[in-house]
């Protein structure tokens, strides 16, 4: 089965970049480029991981984090950030949102392969079994 991934991402080139790429491993690619579009995304069709970018111009893409962890019927989605600022202090937020992992750009897709496998490997919640 094909897993489809969100790309939340504002800046073009990044997310054309994530895109291509996901798309060459053979994922299904929806992409968002701002908090409303990435909530309207994952309301239509909840996708079976997010790349998240933590900052998505003047807003907080951790929001969709948290927002995603206190749905009951979403929760179970990994959300893997990807964040400019390699901080410790960063990666405490970033963690503290419910986000499964977290990669520093620029992308290593090698690092974010590994965090695909690991997390799209979790069962998921039997929501579609019927
Ligand atoms: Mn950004």
């Amino acid at each position: 089965m094909t897993h489809r991934i969100l790309v939340v991402e504002d800046n073009e080139l990044n997310r054309e970049l994530l895109c291509d790429w996901l798309a060459a491993e053979s994922y299904q690619v929806v992409s968002a480029t701002s908090l409303a579009q990435a909530f309207t995304a994952i309301q239509e069709m909840p996708p079976d991981a997010v790349l998240l970018d933590v900052q998505l111009g003047d807003q907080d893409g951790l929001s969709i984090a948290w927002w995603i962890r206190k749905h009951a019927t979403l929760s179970h989605i990994p959300v893997i950030a990807v964040t400019a600022h390699a901080m410790v202090t960063e990666q405490e937020r970033i963690f503290a949102a419910g986000c499964n992992a977290c990669v520093s750009k620029p992308v290593d897709f090698k690092v974010l392969t590994k965090h695909l496998q690991q997390w799209l490997a979790v069962p998921e919640a039997p929501d579609h079994t019927g």
